[in-house]
């Protein structure tokens, strides 16, 4: 870092234009280390970095110029200087303004992005975050009510552009701030949630592929719903036909439904959170098939126990196992993927030759090697011949750079025992 002796304007967050680049901190990079960038990743660790030239020293989200050790500039970025991420990409074109305009063009993109891959819908992830080229910023859209994610300081800082934006292409009923994930605080932001603009019911009605579904806003998980799982639900439609279905860690019910209107014969849902639970009975009703579902408030580990040892009554033929992340940081990775192979071979020991097994990990650290060795570890376990019918990721409206494996968290997998 080398402050030069003057000092200007602090905080120029509405109106930062490449105009000003003699202003912008140059973010200069240790030798070599473009080379991810230029593969077209998009963040810059703390540890790359060699030093920093500012006017002032630079605040976080403060837009800068991320230039390699020979001089090249390689783009303009969202910087943090108490980030491990410390900067964020932007652009490649060190010059491209970054106001109302470009926040207005990155949203229309990925409006029309989600248009083509999920016709017809109204609930959706808009944007997601480095993958929709707007670093740090989630924004999931329940018909006419928005809810934001805001996950980097230089997002926080650019909120009432981006509101502007959202209001212009979507005239939204009202805009949500959900902003209680904890890697907030990786940025030094704190944690509130509260209605940015219009009005913001509790809970608001969704259609996903035909069905109804009630999504609280501001008390449920996430942001009301997971997405992330809206094209495995539909993938299954054609399996759950006749079927005994076991759904594992259910929520709100987005397998337990789509598997009963799909023609299952009857399903168990199991979660431990009774307003989840609250939520999906009320959806089951929306959907007219509450003589198909019936739900248990329990602890899914347990009940498998008993499921494994064929215990139950309930015989199921089909289980659906979704269970929420279980590595809370990449040091808990090894003992999470045991749990993870051990619910998955009591899974497979509690199915009957032709049983179904749709299965998911949601981690950021678990990569897709370490989901299909657990997967194999949990079949040797279990003692049963496995075979894939399908093995799948995240919704596309939860796109993925190729370039950044960090955009990729959620597996899926569809086995049969054989
Ligand atoms: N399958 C759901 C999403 C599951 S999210 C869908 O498609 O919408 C994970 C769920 O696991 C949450 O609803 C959470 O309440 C539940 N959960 C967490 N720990 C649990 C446990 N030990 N037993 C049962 N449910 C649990």
């Amino acid at each position: 870092m080398q402050p030069a002796a003057a000092r200007v304007g602090e905080t120029p967050s509405m109106s930062d234009t490449a105009h000003k680049a003699n202003m912008l901190a140059r973010v200069i990079l240790n030798p070599t280390q473009e080379k991810r960038l230029l593969a077209g990743h998009n963040w810059v660790f703390s540890n790359e970095i060699r030093e920093v030239f500012a006017e002032s020293e630079p605040q976080a989200g403060d837009l800068a110029l991320v230039v390699a050790a020979s001089g090249h500039e390689l783009g303009l970025a969202f910087y943090h200087p108490h980030s491990l991420i410390a900067a964020r990409m932007l652009t490649r074109s060190p010059k491209e303004p970054i106001d109302a305009d470009f926040f207005g063009k990155r949203l229309a993109d990925a409006i029309a992005y989600r248009e083509k891959v999920c016709p017809g819908e109204n609930a959706y992830r808009l944007c997601f975050g480095e993958s929709d080229g707007l670093p740090g910023l989630i924004i999931d859209r329940y018909g006419s009510i928005l809810v934001l994610q805001v996950l980097s300081a230089g997002i926080e800082r650019r909120l009432d552009l981006i509101a502007q934006a959202l209001c212009a292409l979507l005239k939204p009923q009202g805009i949500y701030l959900k902003n209680d994930h904890r890697t907030r605080s990786l940025e030094g932001l704190p944690l509130e949630c509260r209605t940015l603009s219009g009005v913001v019911p509790e809970k608001v009605p969704i259609v996903e592929g035909g069905l109804r579904f009630t999504a609280a806003i501001g008390e449920g998980q996430k942001t009301g719903h997971y997405f992330d799982q809206r094209d495995n639900r539909a993938y299954l439609r054609p399996f759950f036909a006749n079927r005994i279905v076991l759904d594992l860690y259910c929520y709100t019910g987005g397998f337990a439904i789509t598997a009963a209107k799909a023609g299952a014969k009857s399903v168990l849902a199991i979660d431990s959170s009774g307003p989840a639970l609250t939520l999906a009975k009320e959806n089951v009703k929306l959907n007219g098939v509450e003589r198909t579902v019936s739900f248990d408030e329990g602890d899914a580990e347990k009940a498998l126990d008993a499921f494994a040892l064929l215990q139950q009554p309930f015989k199921p033929d089909f289980i659906v196992l979704d269970p929420p992340s279980l590595v809370p940081a990449k040091k808990h990775l090894p003992k999470a993927l045991r749990l993870y192979a051990k619910l998955n071979s009591q899974a497979l020991r509690a199915l009957p030759r032709g049983g179904y097994l749709a299965t998911a990990a949601c981690s950021h650290h678990v990569s897709r090697e370490d989901f299909v060795l657990m997967l194999r570890n949990a079949q040797a376990k279990a003692q049963r011949a496995v075979r894939f019918v399908s093995l799948r990721g995240q919704s596309s409206d939860h796109p993925i750079l190729l370039a950044m494996p960090e955009t990729e968290y959620l597996h899926f997998a569809l086995l049969e025992v054989l």
